[in-house]
């Protein structure tokens, strides 16, 4: 079945001539399906016939609209973040966090249903990966969250459940889709890709999407403990991973920002904090601390805020600059993947 939301203004242009319809009616349908509209009705300046002659060919399951629904909301009363679990078709679940900075509304969308990646404080990836999301379905994440709140979302962070690289083709074509003026006309600037570490993506990115900002979940300075918590590291350790990181920076010329989750007793120690430092010496980059949301089934616990403090002096004092991740939804606070494990479990 044909997601209308998956195609780009020339691939529905493409699809309007395969029907005998004119191709500017591209545009008018590709406005409506940024601005959120849930049927072929709501369309007013598409003429009648046409509107019903694409709601037949929805009921025939020749192309659908690519509708999303809120399953499940959590929202906090001190920040204003929204935790979102949304359902595509095959009923399959997925989460979303809307969060208000002092710059604009940002959003963290998923890019697959689950994750094969097996990271060890991670609740997205228990039960493995179920499919990868179109570029559609990871755009109606953004859509979804802009029409229940009736605000514009002007950042996307592409960190929830999922690995992005895992799922590239889609990954590029949602950026295509949300940068495209005609519709949310996302900055490419304003998006985020996070990549737990596939390698031999990172040059591709580099070069299909040198202005969309990259993050590497790094999560440990040495091949001991990130082979332990991360299993990516098995196949790309950490010197190829650095490596490739630093061939990405002299491509572009951007900035990496390196995401560490402190775990008790994992990665947390002052030393991890020296060999980080010097791991990192002299790149371009950002050090992003993420105190870790405790996942029960995970057995992993964050780290208290003291030690989060004296890792973070500990990198300054070495030159690498860095900051703690601002806990949005302290309320709220289930940790990424909770909600649809949750959900799962009681379905
Ligand atoms: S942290 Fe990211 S890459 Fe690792 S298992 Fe979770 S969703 Fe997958």
């Amino acid at each position: 079945m044909l997601n209308l939301r998956d195609l780009t203004v020339k691939e529905l242009e493409e699809y309007f001539v395969s029907i005998g319809e004119k191709p500017f009616r591209a545009k008018q349908v590709f406005e409506w399906l940024n601005r959120g509209v849930d049927s072929f009705d709501e369309m007013s300046n598409i003429p009648k016939e046409l509107r019903e002659r694409l709601s037949d060919a929805e009921a025939s399951d020749d192309i659908t609209i690519g509708r999303i629904n809120i399953l499940r909301k959590q929202e906090s009363r001190t920040d204003g973040t929204i935790k979102y679990l949304f359902q595509l078709r095959e009923s399959i679940a997925v989460e979303s966090v809307f969060m208000k900075y002092k710059y604009g509304n940002s959003i963290c969308v998923s890019s697959q249903a689950g994750c094969r990646m097996g990271c060890a404080f991670c609740a997205s990836t228990i039960g493995g990966l179920t499919r990868n999301l179109s570029a559609g379905e990871i755009l109606m994440q953004v859509i979804g969250a802009e029409r229940d709140t009736g605000e514009k979302i002007s950042h996307v962070v592409i960190m929830g459940t999922g690995e992005p690289f895992d799922n590239y083709d889609n990954i590029v074509k949602f950026i295509t889709l949300a940068h495209e003026p005609k519709g949310l006309g996302l900055s490419m600037r304003n998006i985020t890709v996070s990549t737990c570490g596939l390698v031999p993506k990172i040059m591709e990115f580099a070069r299909d999407l040198p202005q969309v900002n990259l993050a590497v979940s790094l999560h440990a300075p040495n091949d001991e403990v990130r082979s332990r918590i991360m299993p990516v590291n098995r196949t790309y350790n950490v010197a190829r991973l650095i490596s490739e990181c630093k061939r990405y920076t002299e491509a572009t010329h951007r900035r990496i920002t390196f995401e560490y989750a402190l775990i008790a007793g994992v990665n947390d120690a002052p030393s991890r904090a020296d060999e980080l430092a010097d791991l990192l010496k002299g790149m371009l980059c950002h050090v992003n601390l993420i105190p870790l949301n405790e996942v029960s089934e995970t057995g992993l616990a964050g780290s208290p805020k003291a030690q989060v403090q004296e890792f973070l002096a500990r990198l300054e004092s070495r030159g690498i600059t860095a900051t703690v991740r601002r806990e949005l939804g302290s309320d709220i606070d289930a940790a990424c993947g909770q909600l649809r494990l949750a959900h799962k479990k009681e379905n």
